[in-house]
């Protein structure tokens, strides 16, 4: 197996318009990005507002935005999408990104902090649960329309991740499914997860610099990149969820509902 990448230089978003949350940085901000360079116009939504606004400000103000959006709050959410609509005219496009991991994972269930847990179900499950809600609002009306959601390999395998995180994101899995079999199809609205292994962004450093108080900042780098690189030679980057983004959200994938897309370089299949 090959894991060299090289980006493509066809445009495959061209006319598209999209709101990314959490793209002020990780994921969500390789996203914008490799969204703009792929003819998309974008929405940046996030609570990092200095982030965010010069992430926006890289792209371009023709091709992004930025606009502050704390995902658990219904009303900005609904926002954000109505912004969309207000600038551009149409929304193709929601990926509902943004999420935190949580405080350090407890060694057992007994020790499982339920304030974190709704804290981490609340911002990872409930805001994309507003997100598609507030998606389909104005998708579902022109029969097209494309959602994508950022769970995690910890939703596939229960024995990787923080317990609260892991419930969270398998909820997402969860959330894609029923509402597409239950609505979603019908309606020609296309709904799918991305599933990332890990990748050293800010938030899986953070978690594993909380778990481990003692390590340097190099010691967490190589904690969160070992099992990639263990496995292949190459590590997992934002980049890689990016162009698995592009690809969903494009017309090469119209006839792909209720998918969860795993990134992890064969990781969860052992
Ligand atoms: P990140 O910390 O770089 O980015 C997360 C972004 O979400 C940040 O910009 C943050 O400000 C934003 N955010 C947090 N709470 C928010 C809120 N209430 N409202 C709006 N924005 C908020 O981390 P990342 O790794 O890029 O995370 C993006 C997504 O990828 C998350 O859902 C995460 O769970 C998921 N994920 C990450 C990994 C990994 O190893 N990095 C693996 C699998 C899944």
């Amino acid at each position: 197996r090959s894991f060299s990448s090289s980006a493509s230089s066809s445009r495959k978003l061209d006319g598209k318009v999209a709101v990314i949350t959490g793209a002020a940085s990780g994921i969500g901000e390789a996203t914008a990005k490799e969204f703009v360079r792929n003819g998309a116009k974008v929405i940046l939504a996030d609570i990092q507002d200095d982030l965010g606004r010069a992430v926006a400000g890289e792209l371009g103000a023709d091709a992004a935005s930025y606009t502050h959006c704390d995902v658990t709050v219904e009303a900005d959410v609904a926002a954000a999408v109505d912004l969309a609509v207000a600038r551009h005219g149409r929304l193709d496009v929601v990926y509902s990104n943004a999420g935190i991991a949580g405080g350090a994972p407890p060694a057992t269930l007994a020790a499982l902090d339920l304030d974190d847990y709704d804290r981490v179900m609340a911002v990872n499950a409930r805001s994309m649960v507003a997100c598609l809600k507030h998606a389909a609002r104005v998708m579902a009306p022109r029969r097209a329309g494309c959602i994508l959601c950022t769970a995690s390999s910890t939703a596939v395998l229960g024995n990787i991740g923080p317990l609260a995180y892991s419930m969270s994101k398998a909820a997402v899995v969860g959330m894609v499914q029923t509402t597409v079999a239950r609505q979603l199809a019908r309606d020609g609205v296309r709904v799918n997860t991305i599933s990332p292994h890990a990748i050293p962004t800010a938030m899986a450093l953070g978690i594993i610099a909380e778990t481990f108080p003692a390590a340097t900042a190099e010691e967490v780098r190589r904690m969160v990149t070992r099992e990639m690189q263990e496995l292949e030679g190459a590590s997992l980057e934002v980049e890689d969820v990016a162009r698995a983004a592009v690809f969903l959200a494009s017309d090469e994938a119209k006839f792909i509902t209720g998918h969860n897309l795993v990134v992890d370089g064969g990781f969860t299949v052992g």
